[in-house]
């Protein structure tokens, strides 16, 4: 999803789901949008890990390919770096770490002392040399057995409001994209990607076009908030929100993103806010509420329209769950929350959900939902046929649901000219996912840009 949040977005959009514990993405998303050999899903052949725990995991099936879930992270294993076997540190939570070091007869206190040197102290170490104070023969033990990282930084692109976008390569080759969001308030945001792509196809979001290539580990996602703290604390200032709305619907790797939430939030390590962690989602029903019952952290479900018919399009998992079904859920599942409020994304796209209509709508929609919903500008891309909503129009919009008594921002694109905003991640190459057939009543409102 794309959503990405203060800078925010779109992307945020991101969402889905389906996959991880139960049925495969293909067999959701076919009916209505792609046929077995269509190019939506783009299989990878190599895997990227493996877990020591792998036993009875499932399988997704792909266009051409089936890859177990052992290959691209599940949460529950313990992940190994490809080459060598050895373990990757950061895609263990705490316990996992303490019972991996204890297996290597070292006491529990060393393994907090590597913890807080990898998340804590303002050190976020990447290798043994960094590892002060910890004992020689346990360093050795951790050159040998362990890795730091899984990534390697690609390449850094700043944008003129400051904003940085961070290519990464993962082990595998494949590369995803990380965003750094400093504020003038003092709050400094990192936008971090859970999948390489994404299966959702939502129809104004330029990672949407590369279809999905595979999930990505805890560590993958976790290290990506560690490196934005160690490349750019001294230059932005402390970096303090954490949001899921980079490449990919973080829901649809749902294990992995709660593990990575988790290992984010430790009060010991990195300590993120539960409240400044937000995960966003497209609208994956049954994991949205999985996602509330077992997370504190923020979720945030990318909107984007008032109608299913309109939604239908747009966001092609509304064909799955309908408006009324997201909805419904949020209402039963948030009075069960003490003071949450779920945070509502709606990218403007004019002439599509834009009109004093579903203004209305969307008042009566989030109706009895403890929410803030955030307006965004459209950041449009190559290929795209959506325009953004002009100024003045979304000022009108967000007057009139001020006025019904919403919590409402408007959000400014960030980082648009290095496409580091709101849906513009990713590289969808020479095979991408397919558009879907313009309603009738808006071919006049996208027609016009293609003339
Ligand atoms: S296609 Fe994926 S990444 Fe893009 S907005 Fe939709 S859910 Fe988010």
């Amino acid at each position: 999803m794309k959503n990405w949040m203060s800078m925010v977005v779109m992307g945020a959009v991101t969402n889905s789901t389906f996959l991880l514990s139960s049925p495969p993405i293909l067999k959701t998303i076919i009916p209505f949008s792609l046929t077995k050999t269509s190019p939506y899903l783009i299989s990878l052949t190599a895997p990227s890990r493996r877990f020591l725990s792998a036993s009875s995991l499932p399988s997704v099936v792909s266009a051409d390919h089936t890859f177990n879930f052992s290959d691209s992270g599940d949460g529950n294993g313990v992940a190994v770096s490809r080459t060598g076997h050895k373990v990757l540190l950061k895609g263990m939570n705490y316990s996992e770490l303490e019972k991996w070091v204890q297996s290597h007869g070292y006491r529990p206190g060393q393994a907090m002392m590597l913890w807080k040197r990898m998340y804590g102290n303002n050190i976020w170490a990447h290798h043994t040399d960094e590892l002060e104070g910890l004992n020689k023969d346990f360093k050795k033990m951790l050159s040998e057995n362990a890795d730091f990282k899984a990534l390697a930084v690609k390449e850094i692109h700043t944008a003129s409001d400051g904003t940085r976008k961070i290519l990464f390569t993962l082990d595998d080759g494949l590369v995803i994209e990380t965003v750094v969001i400093p504020c003038d308030t003092g709050r400094t945001t990192v936008c971090v990607s859970s999948q390489v792509g994404c299966a959702m196809n939502c129809q104004f979001c330029y990672t949407g076009r590369m279809g999905l290539k595979r999930h990505l580990t805890a560590a993958e996602i976790v290290e990506q908030a560690v490196f934005a703290r160690r490349l750019f604390t001294s230059e932005v200032g402390s970096i303090t929100n954490v949001v899921f709305m980079g490449m990919g619907e973080p829901l649809h790797n749902i294990d992995n993103v709660i593990k990575a939430a988790d290992i984010m939030v430790d009060d010991q390590g990195l300590h993120f806010s539960p409240r400044k962690v937000t995960v966003s989602t497209s609208g994956l029903v049954p994991q949205l509420r999985r996602f509330l019952n077992e997370s504190n952290c923020t979720l945030a479900v990318s909107l984007n329209a008032t109608t299913d018919e309109v939604r239908n399009w747009i966001m092609p998992i509304n064909r799955k769950y309908k408006l009324d079904l997201l909805l419904e859920t949020l209402r039963e599942e948030l009075c069960l929350k003490h003071k949450y409020k779920v945070l509502f994304e709606y990218v403007m796209l004019e002439g599509i959900n834009d009109s004093n209509e579903d203004a209305k709508r969307l008042i009566e929609l989030v109706k009895g939902i403890p929410c803030k919903i955030n307006l965004i500008s459209f950041n449009p891309h190559s290929g795209s046929f959506f325009r953004p909503t002009k100024d003045e129009r979304m000022i009108e919009f967000r007057n009139m649901l001020a006025e019904a008594g919403c919590l409402v921002l408007l959000r400014p694109s960030r980082g648009d000219d290095r496409m580091a905003a709101c849906g513009q991640l990713g590289s969808p190459g020479t095979i991408q996912a397919p558009m879907l057939r313009v309603p009738k009543q808006f071919q006049t409102a996208v027609l016009g840009t293609l003339d």
